[in-house]
């Protein structure tokens, strides 16, 4: 389906909650294709057809761009790319999770330990660790690694020979993800950073460099919201669910959310020093086990923030965090 002046959506199913990922071709020179679905035979046949529909073929693509390495958005990519030689783009801080053959999220990663220690001194009870639904081997199937073959950052050009795109860096659900804006259109390809009925969830996150602090995935995401408020964008081609004619009113309506939250986790810590984990139940009181996650993920973030804002503190005692609200 054409979306936009040169941009196609092929959307491809999942065996995930957020339903169908949209990815996009670009039909200019060089044809790029904006990620592209798992590694499944229904997905990939899916693609296959989108593609068909434009006279394309996996071999003409001549450039792959990956917003974020999440099995959703970059799993069929080496399929693509087996059948011709396109360049493979992608943010630095995401390549190793593209390239690794140990797979995402594998029990193997060495950011493993690290998590874990952490999940456990933010409250976590041990036997829950194993409940991030990523780690399932099943994951490992939806993927295939690919090796990236152009590094992009922030600010740089994406040629196109009927008008060049924009690299925009838009840290927050993934630390690397990458949108792509197209100045004269006023469009953007948002990957998950924003969709239209789902606030992404700015995943936990822990650099390779073991040295290297914990991003604040969750404070990095509002300061992208921030980011994109100030181009010039009528449409965003969102990576799942609908695109957005009205961005405004999505930043708007995230930020709201988060600033509620973020003020219910502070009255939380009001009252009596909580962890995490505490600040978690009190937000999802009735959480599916298997989003204890992304459910921590969140509770973690408003935590960090409030931190940030020097508005809670904390208290190491019996191997866990407390925090409390500053008086
Ligand atoms: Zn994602
Ligand atoms: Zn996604």
């Amino acid at each position: 389906m054409k979306v936009a002046k040169r941009i196609y959506q092929i959307p491809t199913p999942t065996p995930f909650y957020v339903g169908p990922i949209n990815a996009y071709l670009i039909k200019d020179e060089p044809i790029t294709l904006v990620d592209s679905g798992v590694k499944t035979d229904e997905a990939e046949e899916a693609l296959r057809c989108g593609l068909a529909e434009l006279g394309l073929a996996f071999g003409d693509v001549e450039r792959i761009v990956i917003t974020h390495a999440h099995l959703d958005h970059y799993g069929l990519a080496g399929a693509v790319a087996a059948e011709g030689t396109p360049t493979i783009c992608a943010h630095p801080l995401e390549v190793y999770d593209i390239e690794s053959e140990l797979g995402y999220d594998s029990p193997d990663d060495p950011r493993n330990d690290r998590a874990e220690k952490f999940l456990l001194e933010s409250g976590l009870p041990e036997e829950k660790l194993g409940l991030n639904l990523a780690r399932h081997p099943v994951f490992q199937e939806l993927r295939r690694a690919v090796k990236v073959t152009d590094q992009v950052e922030d600010g740089d050009t994406m040629p196109f020979e009927s008008g060049d795109m924009k690299v925009i860096h838009c840290p927050g659900h993934a630390p690397g993800m990458i949108n792509l804006y197209d100045p004269a259109e006023k469009v953007l390809l948002s990957g998950d950073n924003v969709l239209k009925h789902i606030s992404p969830v700015p995943l936990l996150n822990f650099p390779l460099d073991p040295s290297k602090p914990r991003g604040h995935s969750l404070s990095n995401y509002l300061e992208t919201l921030k980011k994109l408020r100030r181009l010039d964008i009528d449409l965003v081609l969102t990576g799942h669910g609908e695109i957005i004619d009205s961005l405004e009113e999505v930043i708007e309506s995230v930020t709201l959310h988060h600033e509620v939250r973020k003020k219910k986790v502070l009255r939380f810590l009001g009252k009596a020093p909580g962890t995490a984990y505490d600040v978690c139940g009190h937000l999802f009181p009735k959480l599916d086990p298997l989003h204890t996650f992304l459910a921590m993920s969140e509770a973690i973030g408003h935590i960090d923030i409030l931190e940030e804002e020097g508005a809670v503190e904390v208290e190491a005692r019996d191997g866990l965090n407390f925090f409390s609200a500053k008086p």
